[in-house]
């Protein structure tokens, strides 16, 4: 069986920066909690809770004596502003590209015309985002940008882990609502390369394994663009879902298998996979 691995997969840029920040500050003997989970990964998440590194998922539970990492998605500005009231030290791991988008936003919002965000509005980055300007409405389908009223003046943003093909769908409606179209391309660089690495790669093998967890977006939209050219993608979260007798017969049928895996995804995690597979 021939075993390829998509050319930019797992782990990206904002996630090996927040969990070297984090890391390093551990190691100096602080105590530090996470706002919620750092990121979407179980492996990872475990590994910190071994170190002593807590979590917090609401205000109420931040100990008095503890930092708290933001995460890669960053937080909502009230919620900002309470941490702030209360003196709660921060350690920032928000990605820089998260956060350039939230800026985008922000500016956008005192133009004083509506920002359009592309995305899931349950997302914490997109969650997130919505704060930085009063008039924003956030969409996530064809159909939602059809159904706008045409505009003077739209200005539109993407999540950073959309499908890139999707947000130029969506453009291509809007060219039609608004006399004037501000259109930031916010998709992050990290997850355009790993879309572009399972377009070329789905075609080429009998089966597609993207790796990650089922909460992280970016690999759910792996999973699509995978499923899209090839019919064998199949999802899973860690190697060991692989080990089910079945799994194991269906994947021998076939002569090659590519591995993708999301931004969360640790390299570890991801020659696990490949191991298992070369073992078969
Ligand atoms: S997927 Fe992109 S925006 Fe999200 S953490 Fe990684 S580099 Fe940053």
């Amino acid at each position: 069986m021939k075993i390829s691995v998509a050319e930019q997969a797992g782990f990206c840029f904002g996630v090996n920066r927040a969990l070297k920040l984090i890391n390093e500050y551990h190691r100096q003997g602080k105590k530090i909690q996470t706002f919620g989970p750092l990121i979407h990964n179980v492996p990872v998440l475990n590994d910190l809770a071994a170190k002593g590194i807590g979590r917090a998922d609401s205000l109420a539970d931040i100990g008095r004596d503890r930092t708290l990492c933001i995460r890669t998605h960053g937080i909502p500005r009230d919620i900002e502003r309470r941490l702030k009231r209360r003196g709660i030290p921060t350690l920032d791991a928000t990605c820089p590209l998260v956060k350039k988008g939230q800026k985008i936003i922000e500016r956008l919002g005192r133009g004083g015309h509506p920002v359009l965000i592309v995305g899931d509005k349950d997302h914490p980055e997109i969650v997130a985002a919505r704060s930085y300007a009063r008039q924003v409405k956030i969409i996530n389908s064809l159909a939602a940008a059809r159904a706008l009223p045409r505009s003077r003046e739209i200005s539109v943003v993407a999540q950073t882990t959309l499908d890139t093909a999707f947000f130029k769908q969506v453009v291509a409606i809007l060219m039609d609502k608004a006399e004037k179209l501000h259109v930031f391309n916010t998709v992050c660089q990290a997850t355009q390369e790993r879309q572009e690495a399972v377009r070329r790669l789905a075609p080429r093998v009998d089966a597609v394994i993207v790796v990650g967890s089922r909460i992280s977006s970016n690999t759910k939209k792996l999973f699509q663009i995978a499923r899209a050219s090839n019919r064998n993608s199949m999802r899973i979260e860690t190697c060991d879902d692989l080990r089910r007798t079945r799994t194991v017969a269906r994947l021998k049928q076939f002569k090659s298998i590519g591995i993708t895996a999301g931004a969360s995804t640790s390299p570890q995690e991801l020659d696990n996979v490949k191991k298992f597979l070369q073992k078969l």
